[in-house]
């Protein structure tokens, strides 16, 4: 492997890097503001004795707990999670191209855990709306006043035949999704199949997916460490999507196939991972002409999601409708209570929600939820709602990203007066590797 490949910053003479600093001097103000208090001053404690049941603490459920303490005086909140590492998500997908060490992505979740909350380290595994109770994985019965839905989501590698997490790292199989031990593995066989060169698929399932732009960004990574390690002559990248397009937002999708054709990648669209031989290194897709066999020396697996099971199987999830396959939770998109028990809210991946499956999403969701819960404890209506904003630094090469932001509707709603959406931009990359977890964190903590 050549030395250059530890390399995150692109190579710049000293004009440019003096004009970088400059930017970055600029940029600040700008970027501070996306992760400034802008909630920060919740309205004074209502004042209650409700037990309040957060399922999960992910992202979702440990802001909706910090921010409920602060919003509820004299409440009981219980935290419900058995794992007890929290992981920065976001910060995968470098560590799969090999960017960022994996101890950037690890942290203990006790240490977000907000005083005066209890914590049980069980998971959810019957949820019971109508008698306002749920059951957890060792048969603990809790019951609740109110409840917030927080699981994030379940990654379905089983629906693929022959696909075994544990083959990640190995055999040319990676996986971004799969953890941060998924991340260091993908990044291993990423680095082997660099080294040599061949045949690389990337996949994308036709499922609602958390960040959607992270199977793009790892084709993205993939072409520029081929690239920087001179293998890309021989090397070729095939995105095969199982969609007719490879991002929901149309402009979005357009600006990275313009980008992908003039960079070499190739796109197969309708072409959903089926099947996978490990050993034989071949993968089966399904086409609208019929099943495909291909082989491969790199497989990018992007497994279909849906909501987890404790969810999917309870009355909580859609009946009917696009998020009923998925077994999504059935939230207004707006105050995202739930449409059918007023006392039950959800924050995050969990949402059967038309967009909006990111961090970013849940740090501008989180005081809707919660100040919507605290305004129904006090006896009112919801009163603020929610536009489905959902954002994703799309990094296009080591050095540079798109910052995409947009909202239900699919507009593009750029939050940034430096960051011109659709174009590579150097702060957006900047925002991505250095701004971002910081932000993370405040949100953690219901002080964003
Ligand atoms: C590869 C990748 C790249 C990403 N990139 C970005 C990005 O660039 N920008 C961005 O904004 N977002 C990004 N995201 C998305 C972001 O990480 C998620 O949207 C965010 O973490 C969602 O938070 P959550 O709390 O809903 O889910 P999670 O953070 O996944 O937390 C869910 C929690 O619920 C727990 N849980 C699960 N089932 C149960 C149960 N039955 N009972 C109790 N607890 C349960 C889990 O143990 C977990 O702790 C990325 C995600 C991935 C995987």
């Amino acid at each position: 492997m050549k030395k250059a490949m530890a390399h995150t910053e692109p190579v710049l003479d000293a004009h440019g890097r003096a004009r970088r600093k400059l930017l970055a001097l600029a940029a600040l103000p700008a970027a501070t503001a996306t992760i400034s208090p802008s909630h920060a001053v919740d309205r004074p404690a209502t004042k209650t004795s409700a037990h309040v049941l957060i399922v999960g603490s992910g992202l979702a459920g440990l802001s909706a707990a910090s921010r409920l303490r602060r919003l509820l005086d004299g409440a009981t909140i219980t935290i419900l999670d058995g794992k007890e590492i929290h992981n920065y998500q976001p910060g995968y997908t470098l560590v799969a191209s090999g960017i960022w060490p994996v101890e950037k992505v690890v942290d203990r979740n006790a240490d977000f855990m907000p005083i005066g909350v209890e914590w049980i380290r069980e998971h959810a595994a019957e949820i019971d709306p109508d008698a306002k109770l749920v059951v957890t994985d060792r048969g603990r019965r809790i019951r609740y006043d109110f409840l917030v839905v927080a699981p994030g989501l379940h990654l379905d590698y089983g629906l693929i035949e022959g696909m075994d997490t544990a083959a990640i790292g190995r055999d040319g199989i990676g996986s971004v999704y799969h953890g941060h031990e998924g991340a260091v593995l993908t990044w291993k066989a990423m680095r082997a199949f660099v080294a040599r060169g061949g045949r690389a698929i990337m996949t994308l399932p036709s499922t609602a997916l958390k960040c959607a732009g992270a199977p793009l960004k790892m084709a993205f990574l993939l072409r520029d460490r081929l690239h920087e390690a001179g293998t890309l002559g021989r090397s070729q990248i095939t995105f095969n999507s199982s969609l007719a397009n490879v991002f929901g937002v149309p402009q979005v999708n357009e600006a990275v196939l313009v980008r992908w054709d003039a960079l070499g990648i190739s796109v197969n669209f309708e072409h959903g991972l089926k099947a996978v031989d490990i050993t034989r290194r071949e993968a089966t897709f399904t086409t609208p002409l019929g099943e495909e066999n291909t082989s491969y020396d790199f497989l990018h697996v992007v497994p279909p999601m849906r909501a987890p099971d404790a969810v999917k199987n309870s009355p909580l999830a859609w009946r009917e409708g696009d998020f009923a396959a998925g077994g999504w939770l059935e939230v207004d998109e707006r105050t995202l209570r739930h449409r059918r028990f007023p006392e039950v809210f959800g924050l995050g991946d969990v949402n059967g929600t038309r967009r909006g499956k990111t961090a970013a999403t849940v740090k501008k969701a989180c005081p809707v939820v919660t100040r919507n819960l605290a305004a129904v404890i006090a006896g009112k209506e919801p009163a603020l709602t929610f536009d489905g904003y959902t954002s994703c630094p799309l990094v296009v090469r080591i050095g540079a990203a798109m910052l995409i932001e947009f909202d239900y509707d699919g507009r593009l709603t750029p939050t940034l007066p430096l960051i011109e959406p659709l174009q590579d931009s150097w702060f957006a990359w900047l925002m991505k590797t250095r701004l971002l977890k910081p932000a993370y964190v405040a949100v953690l903590k219901g002080r964003a």
